[in-house]
């Protein structure tokens, strides 16, 4: 609910604004325009800003929504309020077709692709008889209740924020769900979440379908505000504008995008009345200082001006609460079948000239901590990889459970109760603790984006977040949940990476130097948990640099050198070893 109160409070100044005695009917345009930006730049907040897609081409997604509604009204005599979902649907198909082919894109492509399209639709939409090449459509009808015709700027207002209002409201219900989270992850690698089930590819086209429908929303919008529709709003300069707007306002904030819009706005239309007459409308002058005011304002506030704004108020943002709530269903664990949890059959995995891991063998059997050890090199993470589905092998199978699991994606391998930990931490710094553990139970969760939009997944959600909670306060993290991940140790971010394993649910775990980092006491508090877990009925696979820490946990030791296992056994027996003290122990252990 607080994070509701704002858009509450704001709906209201913005629905008695236009009633304030001597207001200039001229301001009312100017804010007619920002709710146009801000609805495109909302879309951009969650593409860019939350999901990492930075898109330049959003000003087609505009020219869908409006073109469509122009053509049905005018050429069909279809209502506006037909038109509407007829706008959206269009922009929506625009957004999966050139999102498939889109978002596979990495790096600088995406970007370029996008401004790619931008490029293209711009013409196609100058050059098309159906959309009156450039001269576009005029006579478009004003939209209209009953009698009532939203015919000037101080009535479609109301359209216009009702349309940002909700919109606002919709959005931060998405980011504040288990799709949310999903999303969230994305701008940090796809591994971690999708080691946790996510479909990342799916979640990122569901992002670029949700910025086109708001970018459409304004384009249906601004047809019936102007009346007439023509290529040059929809064009690249425009695409190039919005993303100005989203960064600007502060890309990962939702009001971020209605103040950046209203800077922008406001700023554009100062520069366009003044400046003209300073310079003798010497060509276009205000454009350069646009860009420079843009460029002076980005110097001071790299990360938007709205997380300025934010930190001048006495708010502490304390992100998702867990309330009471029952438990989710655990995994059903078959104890009849006693064959090995999981077995690696002569696994091998080549990179160009380097053999990472060489045919290697062993198995981890139900209730058992198992480590695997060996130099820095040895192909132990890789080992993991090759297990959770993150990397193919070149040769050999790995089963779980009996089951053949080789190059399974990570997404089915979890599935079948197998999380980790990663050497290198993979949380998303800007999230709380408590909303990056819930991501570990992302699979036990089953609320779609609509739902979440529309607040039908509070059941599903509450379950999931004290499920987090319970995993972080198992861990012994209570106290730190409501803290960015972030701001954690790098040794407490590695516990925390163990509550989002085990809010999998999993029968087995595998930890990627888990103790690094961590204080001697934290360290016996972690066996401890490790022993707990075993003895509840989970096994662990862990790699470990403290031989300490191994020799006292583990019941088997399996070592790898150069890729090579080169023994296993006891702790007993691998203490003393030749080989193992040749290429690892060294003098002492
Ligand atoms: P460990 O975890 O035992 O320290 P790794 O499994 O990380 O070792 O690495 C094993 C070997 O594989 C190293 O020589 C490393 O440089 C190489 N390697 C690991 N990942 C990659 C990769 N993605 N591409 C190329 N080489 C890699
Ligand atoms: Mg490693």
């Amino acid at each position: 609910m607080a994070q509701r109160l704002p858009i509450v409070l704001f709906a209201l100044v913005m629905a008695v604004l236009p009633f304030v005695p001597g207001i200039p009917p001229f301001w009312i345009v100017l804010l007619d325009n920002i709710g146009l930006a801000a609805l495109v730049a909302m879309g951009l907040v969650i593409l860019t800003g939350v999901g990492g897609l930075t898109s330049f081409g959003q000003a087609a997604f505009c020219g869908f929504g409006a073109y469509t509604t122009a053509i049905l009204t005018t050429s069909y005599g279809l209502s506006p309020w037909l038109s509407l979902p007829a706008a959206l649907v269009v922009s929506g198909i625009a957004a999966v077709v050139l999102g498939l082919m889109t978002v596979r894109l990495s790096g600088h492509y995406l970007p370029l692709g996008t401004i790619a399209w931008g490029i293209s639709l711009f013409y196609l939409f100058s050059k098309l008889e159906l959309t009156g090449r450039n001269d576009g459509i005029s006579s478009i009808p004003p939209l209209a209740i009953g009698t009532f015709e939203m015919r000037n700027p101080n009535t479609i207002y109301f359209a216009i924020w009702l349309a940002v209002v909700v919109a606002a409201l919709i959005t931060v219900n998405l980011l504040d769900s288990r799709m949310g989270r999903a999303i969230r992850a994305l701008r940090r690698g796809h591994i971690a979440a999708e080691s946790f089930g996510v479909q990342t590819a799916q979640a990122k086209l569901l992002v670029f379908i949700y910025a086109a429908v708001l970018a459409g929303l304004s384009g249906w919008l601004y047809a019936h505000f102007q009346r007439a529709v023509n290529p040059t709003p929809f064009g690249p300069q425009a695409g190039i504008e919005y993303l100005f707007v989203a960064v600007l306002g502060g890309a990962g904030y939702v009001w971020g995008a209605v103040l950046g819009a209203g800077i922008v706005t406001v700023l554009k239309e100062i520069l366009q009345s003044y400046l003209p007459l300073l310079f003798k409308n010497e060509t276009q002058f205000e454009i350069v200082v646009f860009g420079v005011l843009l460029v002076a304002l980005l110097q001071l506030a790299p990360n938007g001006l709205w997380p300025r704004l934010l930190a001048l108020l006495p708010l502490t943002p304390r992100g998702q609460q867990p309330q009471p709530a029952a438990a989710l269903p655990a995994r059903e664990i078959d104890t009849a079948s006693t064959g090995p949890l999981l077995t690696i059959d002569k696994a091998r995995k080549q990179f160009g000239g380097v053999l990472a891991v060489n045919d290697v063998s062993f198995e981890v059997g139900r209730r058992e901590i198992v480590a695997l050890i060996g130099p820095n090199g040895a192909g132990k993470s890789t080992t993991f990889n090759l297990v959770t589905g993150v990397l193919t092998t070149t040769s050999g199978r790995v089963s779980i459970l009996g089951q053949d699991t080789t190059d399974t994606p990570p997404q089915q391998v979890v599935r079948l109760g197998v999380a980790r930990t990663f050497q290198h931490v993979k949380l998303v710094p800007d999230m709380t603790v408590l909303e990056n553990v819930a991501i570990g139970a992302h699979l036990r969760g089953h609320a779609g984006a609509i739902a979440s939009m529309l607040r039908l997944d509070r059941a599903d959600e509450a379950k999931l977040l004290a499920e987090a909670a319970r995993q972080i306060a198992r861990v012994g993290l209570t106290d730190q949940m409501h803290q960015l991940a972030g701001s954690l140790s790098l040794g407490q971010q590695r516990i925390v990476e163990i509550a989002r394993a085990l809010c999998a649910d999993p029968v087995l775990l595998l930890l990627d130097e888990p103790a690094a980092g961590l204080r001697h006491k934290e360290k016996q508090q972690l066996a401890e948990l490790l022993r707990q877990l075993r003895d509840g009925g989970m096994s662990v696979l862990l790699v470990e640099h403290d031989m300490g820490f191994v020799m006292n946990l583990a019941q088997r030791i399996v070592v790898l050198d150069f890729g090579t296992k080169i023994a296993e056994g006891t702790p007993e027996t691998i203490r003393t070893n030749p080989d193992v003290i040749r290429a690892y122990l060294g003098g002492t252990a």
